[in-house]
């Protein structure tokens, strides 16, 4: 059968497995060989080398380019390895749009290594996409999507970006790693590359780093492939066979994720100590029909913000033992995390309060555990402040 017409979760099990003739066994074996022997001078299996290419990194590549719906996928040894690549794409005196929340370790590598390396940004409010025209140069070669936005949730309107980077001449590149390709697909809304850190959901058991560049068009697959083995950010085989695992149970994983999620923010949204709620999932989040128009479900994400500060948050903190106080996210165990002092303390104050974060707020990588246990460990944490 076509992978193409199967199902999500049928591609999550199938795409990239069970490569093994040699014993039958049923799962992508590790192949931790640097090198691969010729048969003769013309002559390979595919594989010469594990830099350029290995059998365990091309079962996973295979398996989220399927998941994506693109024609090509790199797995690289983690996410920022994955944006380096993608921005080597570029020249000195190009200049790419982005979001003025995206990640803090890609604002890090825009606007410190790459703007040295002659890269020129501009940082906007994406959530309006005005601003992306607005910011267009002559010069703008990219226009760099994340969303929802970390730690606030915003939702970017990938379709109307999309279309003022076109109308440009830009091509657009979407971080998907807070949905995972089960609830968010950029390509269907005609972005041109798509990656992830697949820390996060799609390995989803906070025990490895990766990441992965995904192309749905033929030169830009030729050239982040070039890029991936030139630069030599490709994964290693061991990682690339716990990633390989890790995605299987994507779709399950995203479903319960979800659930507690929900049950969640509604609890957080009616508490008296709670002063507001960030989940898209909510009728309240200023875009909760942009995100029910463009994602299949709302995530797992959220913060909030906790009346009384930073002695209530860290009684918060103290006294809810179901989350871990962790950076990370997207891991099958429920972590909080402070952007005041953890996520985004490389930030100045004044860029932290600009964009609403404050010693208030909490975010939350809602896990799968019972989503009563969940609520409950919050509500007893919450109404003993
Ligand atoms: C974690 C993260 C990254 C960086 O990935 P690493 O695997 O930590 O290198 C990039 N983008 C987003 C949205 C992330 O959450």
């Amino acid at each position: 059968m076509d992978s193409q017409h199967q199902h999500f979760e049928t591609r999550s099990v199938h795409s990239g497995v069970a490569k093994d003739s040699s014993y039958n066994s049923v799962i992508t074996p590790i192949y931790p060989s640097s090198t691969f022997y010729w048969d003769d001078l013309q002559t390979t299996k595919g594989y010469d080398y594990t830099r350029s290419g290995n059998p365990t990194r091309t079962g996973l590549e295979q398996n989220i380019a399927a998941l994506e719906g693109g024609i090509d996928c790199r797995a690289t040894c983690t996410g920022m390895s994955a944006i380096t690549a993608v921005l080597h794409m570029f020249q000195p005196g190009d200049h790419i749009i982005a979001s003025d929340d995206i990640y803090g370790g890609t604002y890090r590598l825009f606007a410190d290594v790459f703007t040295r390396q002659g890269l020129e940004f501009s940082f906007v409010k994406m959530t309006d996409a005005a601003n992306v025209q607005a910011a267009l140069q002559p010069n703008t070669k990219c226009v760099w999507i994340e969303t929802p936005s970390n730690p606030l949730m915003n939702i970017v309107d990938i379709a109307a970006v999309v279309e003022i980077a076109q109308s440009a001449g830009a091509i657009t590149v979407a971080d998907n790693t807070f949905l995972s390709p089960y609830l968010q697909r950029p390509f269907e809304f005609g972005v041109d590359i798509v990656l992830h850190s697949t820390t996060k959901y799609i390995n989803g058991h906070s025990d490895v780093v990766g990441g992965a560049i995904v192309t749905r068009q033929k030169e830009h697959a030729e050239n982040v492939a070039y890029l991936v083995n030139a630069l030599g950010l490709g994964c290693s085989p061991f990682d690339a066979w716990l990633v390989l695992r890790g995605v299987k149970t994507l779709a399950p994983r995203m479903k319960a994720h979800q659930r507690g999620a929900q049950a969640l923010a509604e609890m957080l949204d009616a508490h008296p100590a709670v002063e507001k709620v960030y989940y898209p999932g909510l009728p309240t989040h200023p875009q909760h029909e942009l995100a029910k128009r463009q994602q299949k479900g709302f995530g797992a994400m959220m913060s909030f913000d906790v009346a009384g500060g930073r002695p209530a948050a860290e009684h918060v903190f103290k006294t809810a033992t179901l989350y871990s106080l962790a950076e990370s996210l997207g891991g099958v165990e429920s972590l909080f995390e402070y952007p005041e002092s953890m996520s985004h303390a490389s930030m100045t104050l004044a860029a932290r309060r600009e964009a609403g974060i404050t010693e208030k707020t909490i975010r939350v990588s809602v896990g799968i555990e019972n989503p009563d246990d969940l609520v409950a460990d919050m509500k007893q944490a919450l109404d003993s402040i």
